[in-house]
């Protein structure tokens, strides 16, 4: 069932986080350890996504790097990966889940403005479960969905809070239990982040946090030599660079 890393702190290079470690992302897409709900591997793609250090010329907001092959099989990644510094990152490999259609435009993390999102998990009975959700929308954000996934679909019922101005941790929070009554027996670990501040949730997926005094790091499945505590389930967690609250979320069993 995917897996997905946050990063916020000093700039590193992307293949610190994702490449090097022991049981990184990279190992956890042929070797994940704690896959739950099904699936053995993660091979059906990859993204970066990453706020752009110092003196860089972009169209703004953050850039990403997504492919719809495994990840080991990209000979450009570790150059890439080794030569690009951000203090703000979400990575992740896919496992697509039954019946969600195979690409590219279906792999986390996907953008909106300023913000990268993933979601690790699924929805029970997409897409009929979620047409009630749906209708919230409006049909242009129907038709810009990035793919008929239900991560895509997520995503639009997160963003359209944001740009109703809702403050991201609640428009996380209010979209999960929407979702989770519409869907129950959902899945629905995601990571949200403008660069600055991180929001993540647990619902039924693993994940752990690693804190140093100027970094956060969130992986669904710990890595490298750090010590990691595991974020109990059911949890919205919300972090910066230095700071780190996190709380229950309403409905827990
Ligand atoms: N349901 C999502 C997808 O198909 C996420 C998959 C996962 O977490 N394994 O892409």
């Amino acid at each position: 069932m995917c897996r997905h890393l946050a990063y916020l702190g000093p700039p590193v290079t992307l293949a610190s986080l994702v490449l090097d470690p022991d049981h990184s992302l990279y190992e956890q897409s042929w070797a994940p350890a704690d896959m739950r709900g099904g699936g053995s591997v993660n091979a059906d793609g990859f993204g970066l996504g990453w706020y752009p250090e110092g003196d860089v010329v972009v169209s703004g907001g953050p850039v990403r790097y997504r492919r719809n092959v495994p990840i080991w099989t990209d000979e450009n990644l570790p150059g890439l990966a080794g030569s690009i510094r951000s203090g703000a990152v979400i990575a992740a490999i896919r496992n697509g889940t039954v019946n969600m259609p195979y690409g590219q435009a279906a792999v986390a993390p996907f953008v909106h403005g300023n913000w990268l999102f993933s979601h690790n998990g699924r929805i029970p009975g997409w897409p009929d479960s979620t047409l009630k959700l749906a209708e919230r929308l409006p049909v242009a954000d129907l038709l810009q969905l990035d793919a008929s996934v239900d991560s895509a679909l997520l995503w639009a019922l997160i963003t359209n809070r944001l740009t109703e101005g809702v403050p991201p941790a609640d428009a996380v929070a209010t979209v999960v239990q929407e979702v989770e009554a519409a869907a129950p027996g959902s899945r629905l670990n995601v990571l949200l982040t403008d660069g600055e501040q991180l929001i993540a949730t647990t619902w039924t997926h693993s994940l752990h946090v690693h804190r140093t005094a100027d970094s956060v790091t969130v992986s669904s499945e710990h890595f490298g030599p750090h010590q990691w505590t595991e974020v109990p389930d059911r949890s919205l967690l919300v972090a910066t660079a230095t700071t780190l609250h996190i709380t229950p979320m309403e409905g827990q069993e």
